[in-house]
């Protein structure tokens, strides 16, 4: 059973979440939602002063959960893994500048190539940007992506793979989101969030919910509660694990970016406490 959520010192919202809102922007309107955290998506940062974003959240007192995203570390092609590794680095810079403790890795995948020449690159990746991480004190979450998203976003498409991965990688950083858009549909999903959190590699829960019909791969997820989706069950098997950190609302969705963002954030805000 899911314990009620009574308030919103858990709630993080992710930058993506209301896309129309600059940075500035988000850090206002949540912090004047009662809203406290925050997951930084680096679209937010294109040309901006870091340490003036970094002194904004300080003046709000908004906690930075994560930065959100590296990764994409496959290709066939070496001078494209090599931009990758340096745009993770940057990434790192990134977040340490903006205060975030860790970085969301969307792991990536080359369809001219096998899953599993992609995730040797992934784990070659992650290891090579490892001694920043660490120095920077910034942690590494791979985040496993729907199955869908195999040919191009991710090798990595159940938390088995993650929790794998990160028991190989076998360092304090490198750790697993669960998102339950991603996982909800594995029946292996509660053992390996046991799993995961036994190994305290359990770093991040993002939630939004599965529309039926899903219309668009990308920007068709739903507030909790719009779709099929048990949260609250997923949410009650990640704290019994003793998992005590954020819950993260990522939605990216063409509908609610399309209202008024102030009614959308209530809306989540009234999701957050019934339908999570
Ligand atoms: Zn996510």
């Amino acid at each position: 059973m899911a314990t009620e959520i009574k308030d919103f010192s858990k709630l993080c919202v992710h930058t993506l979440t209301t896309k129309p809102w600059n940075i500035e922007t988000c850090i206002k309107k949540y912090s004047a939602a009662g809203i406290q955290a925050i997951t930084i998506w680096r679209n937010v940062l294109e040309n901006k002063n870091l340490k003036e974003v970094k002194s904004i959240l300080d003046d709000y007192g908004m906690t930075v959960v994560s930065l959100a995203r590296g990764g994409f570390f496959p290709s066939v092609d070496t001078v494209k893994r090599q931009d990758a590794i340096d745009d993770n680095l940057w990434a790192i810079e990134q977040a340490s500048a903006v205060g975030a403790p860790s970085i969301v890795l969307v792991c990536g995948a080359d369809g001219r190539q096998s899953l599993e020449k992609s995730r040797e690159q992934i784990a070659e990746g992650i290891v090579h940007i490892l001694p920043l991480a660490q120095s920077s004190d910034v942690k590494l979450s791979i985040e496993p992506l729907h199955p869908m998203y195999a040919g191009d976003r991710s090798a990595i498409n159940t938390i088995k793979q993650a929790n794998d991965m990160v028991e190989m990688i076998n360092s304090d950083w490198v750790g697993v989101a669960v998102d339950v858009y991603h996982l909800w549909w594995d029946p292996s999903l509660r053992t390996e969030i046991i799993r995961c959190a036994g190994m305290n590699k359990l770093f991040a829960f993002h939630v939004c919910d599965w529309n039926i019909p899903t219309t668009d791969l990308l920007n068709d997820r739903g507030l909790m509660g719009d779709g099929c989706i048990n949260v609250p069950e997923i949410r009650s098997w990640v704290e019994d694990a003793g998992f005590s950190g954020f819950n993260e609302v990522e939605i990216f969705s063409d509908k609610y970016w399309a209202m008024d963002q102030n009614q959308y954030l209530e809306k989540i805000k009234r999701a957050y406490l019934t339908k999570t």
